[in-house]
């Protein structure tokens, strides 16, 4: 879409209200509402921000961000999103006021990293699958620790009381441009998966955020909380968020290979050998919340091995049979927690590490590695604590950051570690009371 037509478009439809959004470096979306008769000076990139309250942004000293809209962004957001108001959204980059790029934006920081797979001759078509709980409301709207339905995977209604809410968020979604493929309700009691056709790095880091907003949005019409914590309840699947990944090199493919045994390429090897090899580093941005290990333990779908296979989801990567133009494979352990523009990033600078260092894929597990005591294979790790200090370690993964963004996130994760462990549990109590 040019200028032109979105203003035309504004004007026609009567929007009142633009909304400009940005995603912080925890991956929270933020915004700011400007009247619609302002969209010039939103068109010429003139709207600023004090960012300080921002987290991961600047400091005091330096603090105001000019917002640039992207203009492929443009929705008008359904009205039942926006209590029936005709309302616009944009998703921004952050800029400098001196005109430069703010390097602690994470969308600009998932640009680089498209921008190197460009450089080195690909580009990169991505399917995210982020799951989710829905928990009721209580009087006031906020949520409570209650289910909203007892089903399990697959279940239809009245077992299933999340259908409706999941297939209004379907329909909302077909509204504004995603591809629908898929819904269904979740393995755990109250968990739900709805899926869209994969799409470029970009809009794929766009479209998550937008689906979320969406989904959070929907679910309270129906009186419910959407929760993307990856492990709410003990005992239960969590929610992860399976990012299916592949190569193009213009119209091919670059994962697959005919005369392969396996028909998969050299390629798609020293990526996946790539993104295995900085595995526990990747962890820290795929996984980036205290609770995100609670969800990376044996028995409940999740991976727990540095690892790939075929079929086997016990493992890191997993290689769909598909082959041809839909041959790819899906990293099974990022959550939907996850920054989705600092995860693809990570993600990416890590397979372009395998294939500019041609490094070696081994075999396929084959074992179940929740059933056998694998000593051979090494796991992800067990606590965000064991990720950053990995993080801190890998210089590709740190270097997808960039210094500026790098040393915000270990700074605020190491705090959220450490608040962590100032907590004294209810199990804690139950199991040292009568030492
Ligand atoms: N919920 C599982 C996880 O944590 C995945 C279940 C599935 O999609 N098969 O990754
Ligand atoms: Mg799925
Ligand atoms: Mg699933
Ligand atoms: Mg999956």
């Amino acid at each position: 879409m040019n200028k032109l037509d979105i203003i035309n478009q504004i004007e026609e439809e009567n929007v009142e209200f633009i909304r400009l959004e940005f995603t912080d470096m925890l991956g929270d979306t933020k915004n700011v509402e400007i009247p619609a008769n302002e969209i010039d000076a939103i068109l010429n990139n003139e709207i600023m921000f004090d960012s300080s309250s921002i987290v991961g942004f600047t400091s005091i000293e330096a603090s105001d961000m000019n917002l640039h809209p992207d203009l492929n962004t443009f929705i008008i957001v359904p009205a039942a999103l926006e209590g029936g108001e005709k309302v616009a959204r944009f998703i921004c980059d952050i800029y400098r006021p001196d005109g430069e790029p703010f390097e602690g934006d994470p969308r600009s920081i998932l640009k680089r990293a498209l921008q190197e797979a460009n450089d080195m001759g690909y580009t990169v078509n991505l399917g995210p699958e982020p799951e989710f709980f829905l928990f009721r409301h209580d009087e006031s709207g906020y949520h409570t620790n209650e289910l909203n339905d007892r089903a399990g995977y697959f279940d239809v209604s009245p077992l299933d009381r999340g259908e409706k809410c999941r297939r209004t968020i379907a329909k909302t979604l077909q509204n504004i441009g995603f591809i629908m493929e898929a819904s269904h309700k979740e393995v755990a009691n109250g968990q739900h998966e709805i899926n869209w056709r994969f799409d470029n790095g970009l809009d794929t880091a766009d479209k998550i955020q937008t689906f979320k907003y969406v989904v959070r949005n929907i679910a309270a019409n129906y009186d419910m909380h959407a929760t993307f914590m990856p492990k709410p309840l003990f005992g239960q699947n969590g929610s992860g968020m399976h990012v299916h990944m592949s190569l193009f090199e213009g119209d091919e493919n670059a994962f697959y290979d005919e005369s392969d045994e396996d028909n998969l390429s050299d390629i798609a090897r020293h990526f996946m050998a790539g993104v295995l090899k900085h595995a526990k580093a990747l962890t820290a941005i795929t996984n980036p919340t205290v609770n995100s290990y609670k969800r990376l333990v044996p028995g409940y779908e999740a991976p727990v091995n540095v690892a790939w296979s075929h079929s086997n989801r016990s493992c890191m990567i997993r290689v769909p049979a598909t082959r041809g133009a839909g041959t790819r494979f899906e990293v099974r352990n990022p959550d939907p927690t996850a920054n989705p523009y600092l995860a693809i990033a990570a993600l990416l600078h890590a397979g372009l590490d395998g294939i500019k260092n041609q490094l070696k894929l081994g075999p396929a597990e084959t074992r179940n590695l929740y059933e056998v005591i694998a000593t051979d294979v090494p796991t992800l790790p067990t606590s965000l604590k064991e990720a950053v200090d990995n993080l801190k370690e890998d210089t590709v993964i740190s270097n997808a950051l960039g210094e500026y963004a790098f040393e915000k996130f270990i700074e605020e994760k190491e705090d959220e570690w450490f608040n962590y462990s100032l907590q004294v549990t209810e199990w804690e109590r139950k199991k040292y009371m009568n030492k």
